[in-house]
């Protein structure tokens, strides 16, 4: 295949995901951002294999093209993958999102140490020191990134203890792993090309240990700063898929995977931003284990319960409400339901919003992917900073599912687990009534003081079912 039409195929695929990106940033755009996406994959995809096949001209690695018996493998490992992939995608509830994510995410790295280990047996290549810092570097990235994500997914999938472990000197542990594989990939740079069990070895054994550092970042990690992480591994999975970008020579892969590891690494400094983490102590990995990790089980006295009638009469009385949503409400899949109760409060002239905690849910944008499915209008749905100072003028704020967000621990106890982690000051309204089924503590397992204040009522129960029967009384 002719190597400008294969270069012009990628600049445009590339040029996709950039429009792809800026798409996803905004609602409004959110729709077409995934169009561009699955536009430039498609073309990225099509023009790869034909060049594989066909072969290109310009003496790179598929000059001489797999022929058809490559085809006869790359077809069905595409159409096993395509099978998997809309099974899992179909069958995926919105709540089991952010698990799907890390665990495509451990993908990636598998595919980058895979693609490391297969490189690192190629001979006489034309910048062999070149090379083998590829080599290590993929290798090292793709595993770290494979057991990370391997690490975040039982977290979410609380197949694991979401609580950090503190090995003792975590982080001068870290930065040990970090110093031996650079001076591994110094040997294995000198080690003769001829020295195949030295180099097998030295590969061995940095795979090993960027396994276990994976593993170490992410199991030091405490329950409430998991937002962050699974943006950090999503970078990771970028940079692992440029770097098997340049051993394979693919240009288009270096450019996606640079794409994915520098958005996700700005998404990474927005979540630390909007959890008021630093952003360096993210990368190292081991953060939020100093912020305090016994859970405060003070004597906040006694809650008060409200039934979904006399909510519903609160609710007729109000002018304005603002309903901030969490976790319950995805559990729950209650979105259509609070959908259809903020369409009939605004029938009466209440002025309802919403407030979205950057990190309310599993998921950056959680919660707003659930409201723009209810088809809940974009202009009533703001971010925390844009509604955080109109609680005290509020009539009645509904907390649908919200623990942690909404948690004033994070500003009035020092020694929290969430404590400098901005929140909703939903208990600054006249009236607050909490959605959830019982007073278990939030992700964090952090008690919750806002249950106990006087303006706060609790409507224990399903989200969905207590909205419906608000939704019946008015
Ligand atoms: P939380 O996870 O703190 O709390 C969710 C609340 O929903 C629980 O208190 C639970 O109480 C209630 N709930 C669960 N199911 C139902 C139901 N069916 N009906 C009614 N209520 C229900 O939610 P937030 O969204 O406030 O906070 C998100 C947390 O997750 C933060 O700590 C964040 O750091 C973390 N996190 C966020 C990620 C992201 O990217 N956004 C990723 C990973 C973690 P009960 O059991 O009593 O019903």
């Amino acid at each position: 295949m002719n190597p400008t039409l294969v270069q012009g195929a990628y600049i445009v695929a590339g040029l996709l995901f950039i429009l792809a990106l800026n798409g996803l940033s905004k609602h409004e755009s959110a729709r077409m951002g995934n169009r561009y996406g699955i536009a430039g994959m498609a073309i990225a995809l099509t023009v790869t294999v034909v060049a594989a096949v066909m072969g290109t001209t310009d003496g790179g690695p598929s000059s001489g093209g797999s022929g058809l018996s490559g085809l006869a493998l790359i077809l069905p490992a595409m159409a096993i993958a395509a099978v998997i992939g809309i099974t899992l995608a179909r069958r995926v509830e919105m709540t089991g999102m952010p698990e799907l994510i890390a665990m495509l995410h451990s993908f990636v790295g598998l595919a980058a140490v895979l693609v490391g280990w297969n490189s690192s047996y190629e001979k006489h290549v034309a910048y062999p020191t070149i090379h083998d810092v590829e080599v290590f570097v993929g290798v090292f990235i793709g595993a770290v990134t494979l057991t990370g994500s391997v690490v975040a997914y039982l977290k979410l999938s609380a197949k694991i203890r979401s609580s950090p472990l503190a090995l003792p000197a975590h982080n001068a542990l870290n930065l040990f792993l970090l110093a031996a594989m650079a001076v591994m990939t110094v040997v294995y740079c000198l080690t003769s090309q001829d020295a195949d069990l030295t180099r097998l070895l030295l590969l061995a054994g940095v795979t090993l240990l960027a396994l276990f550092l994976g593993w170490h970042l992410v199991v030091s990690i405490g329950g409430g700063d998991m937002p962050v992480v699974v943006s950090m591994l999503n970078s990771y999975s970028g940079w692992a898929a440029a770097a098997a970008g340049f051993l394979l020579s693919n240009d288009l892969l270096i450019i996606t995977g640079a794409l994915v590891g520098s958005s996700g690494a700005y998404l990474s400094y927005i979540m630390c931003t909007a959890m008021n983490r630093s952003f360096l102590s993210v990368i190292a990995g081991g953060f939020g284990v100093e912020a305090g990790s016994a859970a405060d089980e003070g004597d906040y006295g006694e809650h008060r319960e409200i039934t979904a009638d006399d909510a519903a009469g609160l609710l007729a009385d109000a002018s304005s409400v603002i309903i901030t949503p969490g976790y319950g409400m995805a559990t729950a899949q209650a979105q259509h339901a609070v959908a259809e109760l903020t369409k009939t409060l605004r029938a009466r002239d209440i002025n309802v919003r919403f407030g979205i905690h950057p990190v309310a849910g599993r998921l950056p944008g959680h919660m707003n992917v659930l409201l723009a499915e209810a088809k809940v209008p974009y202009d009533v749905v703001l971010e925390m900073d844009e509604i955080n100072e109109d609680f005290p003028a509020t009539d009645v704020v509904l907390v649908i599912g919200a623990n942690d967000t909404v948690n004033p621990a994070a500003i009035d106890q020092p020694g929290s687990p969430i404590a400098g982690m901005p929140v909703l000051q939903v208990w600054e309204a006249r009236d607050v009534i909490v959605f959830k089924r019982s007073m278990a503590t939030g992700y964090a397992g952090v008690q919750n003081p806002l249950f106990f204040k006087d303006n706060t009522r609790m409507l224990f129960g399903d989200a969905k079912l207590r909205v419906e029967e608000i939704l019946k009384a008015l």
